[in-house]
């Protein structure tokens, strides 16, 4: 988080010219996206008149995505359009906080809910031009807490834990968000914020798993097995590896029609599947799921309940960048919990191992944890996979789970851990994760 003082309206606006270049240098064309206040606060009859301005935009609008114009974007919430599947993510996100810490038309209360409800009105109006998830997903974001008499501590929310009672608090959620203020210190820093380590990449054999307590975070049912069935099924720790079934994945297509025959059906295949690998697990069913929202600070509480019972030494987690919105909601929700777990001090260091599935690969580079696993052990993540036969109906994860391990294991004794043309043996196949260690 970079915080950047400004003494007036209109420095805030030359530091958010400076942004948009810089974005536009970077992506050619960016796409950008303004929420309503923050566009007011732009001055258009400044931008009219300013040559660079009007390149800056020209820039922006080739892309046909950016919401350069105000009446554009009035318009595209009239014709309630759907947005460009073509852009993944908006280049640049630039918001504003209002009074009482107001955000994309979030008020102080508001549950924090996702796209699908973002065209929909609040109150007697339409006050979201971008949804949270385009805001926390875009690559750099900019956030203007610029009130004639904003000070340093009017940012509180920047420090304390994401909650719908300061809804600007979601900004924390962005790996590295700008936040630009109207005041005249750049004194702050957070003293509790946590450090955060990646090892050198390294092969886990079987006496060497980590002996401590180990949650596998679960978005969907099915993701312990098809993302590290292999890796929990022949854990040989001092105790049992926990799946947290974060959603009972009731609303993934099924033939049969009602929501309780295909909750029933998904909790079977699941309990099936633990008994396969031999895990134990847990099944909060948080609310985030059924109410539509993106985050829910309630939900972090109860995933706060389960790492303070399980104290645990890793916490496997879908990584931010995984394209189901449901593992990225999840994934923030976990995150922030290790993060008021380690503020507060009762957790003083973890590892968090990100892992890998049909919606997110890792880059070779970014791997550093290797786990071969044994014929045995491959054998039974396919059977714990095929136990979600609700699922596989429909997608044949099995496979793809299986020629994912071998992929893996084919390519990256060349890719990750010795010289391209020579071999390092790591066995048929393997499971990789992205291990860091998170500490106080
Ligand atoms: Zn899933």
């Amino acid at each position: 988080m970079h915080l950047v003082a400004c003494r007036s309206k209109n420095s805030v606006l030359a530091e958010i010219q400076d942004s948009i270049l810089r974005s536009v240098l970077r992506h050619e064309a960016p796409h950008i996206g303004f929420d309503f206040r923050a566009w007011d606060l732009f001055d258009f009859q400044k931008i009219n008149s300013d040559d660079r301005w009007k390149t800056l935009l020209a820039g922006c609008s080739q892309t046909g995505r950016a919401l350069e114009f105000r009446e554009h974007v009035f318009q595209s919430l009239r014709e309630t359009r759907e947005p460009d599947p073509t852009v993944r993510r908006l280049d640049l996100a630039i918001v504003s906080v209002g009074k009482s810490d107001g955000i994309l038309g979030f008020q102080p209360g508001m549950p924090f809910v996702d796209r699908d409800s973002r065209e929909k009105p609040i109150g007697n109006s339409y006050p979201m031009a971008l949804s949270i998830e385009e805001m926390i997903c875009a690559h750099d974001l900019i956030v203007i807490a610029a009130g004639d008499d904003c000070t340093i501590e009017d940012l509180n929310w920047v420090r304390e834990p994401i909650h719908e009672n300061a809804p600007a608090s979601i900004v924390r959620l962005h790996k590295n968000p700008t936040i630009v203020y109207q005041g005249t210190s750049n004194d702050w820093n957070d003293p509790n914020e946590y450090k955060v380590e990646q090892p050198c990449i390294d092969i886990v054999d079987w006496d060497s798993h980590p002996k401590g307590s180990v949650l596998f975070f679960c978005p969907h049912p099915d993701d312990a097995s098809i993302s590290a069935g292999g890796t929990l099924g022949s854990w040989n720790g001092n105790q049992k590896p926990t799946v947290v079934a974060m959603t009972s994945g009731h609303r993934a297509e099924q033939e049969s029609a009602s929501r309780e025959s295909r909750h029933s059906c998904r909790m079977e295949e699941l309990q099936r599947e633990c008994e396969d690998l031999s895990v134990d697990l847990l099944v909060p069913e948080l609310k985030f799921y059924d109410e539509n929202r993106f985050f829910s600070s309630e939900d972090v509480s109860v995933l706060l309940d389960i790492l303070r019972r399980h104290r645990p030494e890793i916490c496997m987690i879908p990584h931010l960048d995984d394209r189901h919105p449901t593992h990225r909601s999840c994934s923030y929700m976990v995150r922030e919990a290790i993060r008021i777990a380690l503020k507060t001090g009762w957790l003083r260091t973890l590892e968090v191992w990100e892992y890998e599935g049909p919606w997110f690969l890792h880059t070779p580079e970014t791997i550093n944890l290797v786990v071969s696993l044994a014929e045995e052990a491959m054998e039974r993540k396919l059977r714990a996979v095929r136990q979600h036969r609700s699922q596989i109906r429909r997608t044949a994860y099995d496979d793809g789970a299986e020629g994912l391990a071998r992929y893996r294991a084919v390519t990256l004794p060349e890719l990750c851990l010795a010289d391209f043309g020579s071999k390092r043996e790591i066995g048929e196949y393997v499971e990789v994760f992205r291990r860091s260690v998170w500490s106080i």
